[in-house]
């Protein structure tokens, strides 16, 4: 016994001597600052510009920011995974806010289904950060994010809150500031914030309203109030703001009625308005083929795997057999059909469409001060996450270097 603990005090002295002569690890490898990752949901880049976000163009000023790109089709679920994945929509496997699957049959995936939401299948072609974070034994926590609340590949955030639209934007904040006060080895390294009321703000007024920009402004005094915590907290972050996508004007003179070229019976549909997704009625896919595939006034149609390559889209089986894009402004509508607000604005169209840029900005010790950037496409934002937060990324189809001009030496 008195052996054992002979050795054992000799083994403990000699651990001692080793501390005392292996350097020290470097101070910022050992205090990673925080990355927050901020989506203001359809905050077009150029609302930055409008005067009423202080708050983001101060962190415009002390970091970087830029116009994205986002993926097609321009949707808030695509792009969200898309943005933590790094893979485009698809690659990614949430081809549509709507959608189904041959593998997943008798389901449609909606984001209001809430057990389709929750349900991993729909996600798993895809890694998010917050999974490789977990994975790599870091906590994290998401304050609402598109597949945060399903268990994917088996792993959720260390702390969800399941999606709540009522939630007001501060409370938000407030949940995120929450998580930091926990003991230090609980508290996350990565966290996601969401805000929705810039899009319907956008959906029911249009782009350039006056509801618009007090919803910016709200969303900006939120933005405020998570900068004043982490300060009052002495928390150093990275914090990386990006939306989904931007939004387009329409209106009642620029629509097209599909119902004037293939009959309501021959097809339904799980998606009309900005895009078309198309699915023929067993027995009528030639007829409803032949009326639609083309270029109409206004209207593209295409079949599955027939996309222009620049989309990136259309090889996944989940996508629609014909996939229509209007111009963008316009809507695509059925002569019955009630618009939401005929008048206000829309999402989903060409990616390449300014209207469709969203906003990046970002700010904290990673970055460099007064960094415009060119644009660049959303999926780059998953490279750069990995980085911040310090895992190996998985392999995805983003590009650091169009964010290396932002980033400090
Ligand atoms: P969109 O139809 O593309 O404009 O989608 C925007 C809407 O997505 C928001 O108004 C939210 O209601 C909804 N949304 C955003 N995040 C989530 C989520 N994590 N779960 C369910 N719905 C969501
Ligand atoms: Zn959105
Ligand atoms: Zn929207």
């Amino acid at each position: 016994m008195s052996r054992i603990l002979a050795i054992a005090s000799g083994l403990a002295l000699l651990l001692l001597a080793a501390c005392a002569t292996t350097p020290a690890p470097p101070r910022a490898a050992a205090e990673r600052p925080l990355t927050i990752l901020v989506s203001i949901d359809a905050f077009r880049a150029d609302y930055l510009d409008r005067g009423v976000t202080p708050n983001l163009s101060r962190l415009a000023a002390e970091g970087a920011h830029g116009a994205m790109r986002p993926s097609f089709p321009s949707k808030t679920f695509p792009n969200h995974y898309a943005i933590v994945t790094g893979l485009r929509p698809d690659r990614n496997g949430i081809v549509a806010n709507n959608m189904t699957d041959p593998a997943i049959p008798g389901v449609v995936f909606s984001m209001s289904n809430e057990a389709a939401v929750v349900d991993a299948r729909w996600w798993n072609e895809a890694e998010p950060i917050w999974v490789t974070a977990e994975r790599a034994g870091k906590v994290t926590g998401t304050e609402f994010w598109p597949g945060s609340e399903a268990a994917i590949q088996g792993v959720r955030p260390h702390y969800f809150t399941h999606f709540n639209m009522a939630t007001p934007s501060n409370d938000r904040v407030d949940q995120v500031l929450a998580w930091l006060d926990k003991p230090p080895a609980e508290r996350p390294r990565f966290e996601t914030l969401y805000f929705d009321i810039v899009d319907a703000a956008g959906h029911a007024y249009g782009p350039d309203s006056k509801e618009v920009n007090q919803a910016a402004a709200t969303v900006d005094a939120a933005i405020g109030r998570l900068v004043d915590g982490l300060k009052a907290r002495g928390i150093v972050a990275n914090i990386v703001v990006v939306a989904d996508h931007g939004m387009a004007a329409v209106s009642a003179s620029r629509r097209v009625f599909i119902d004037d070229y293939v009959p309501k019976g021959a097809y339904h549909t799980l998606d009309m308005g900005p895009i078309g997704t198309i699915y023929p009625e067993p027995g009528r896919e030639a007829e409803v083929k032949a009326a639609l595939v083309g270029s109409h006034p206004h209207l593209e149609c295409w079949e599955r795997g027939r996309l222009p390559e620049r989309l990136h889209y259309g090889h996944n089986p989940r996508t629609a057999p014909i996939f229509c894009l209007p111009q963008t402004g316009w809507v695509l509508t059925t002569h019955d059909a009630h618009a939401r607000n005929p008048e206000g604005g829309e999402h989903g169209y060409d990616n390449a469409s300014p209207e469709m840029a969203a906003v990046f900005v970002a700010a904290g010790p990673a970055f460099r001060h007064g960094v415009t950037l060119p644009t660049f496409d959303n999926v780059d934002v998953y490279p750069l996450l990995a980085k911040l937060v310090g895992v190996a990324p998985r392999p995805n189809d983003g590009k650091l270097t169009d964010l290396a001009p932002a980033l400090a030496r």
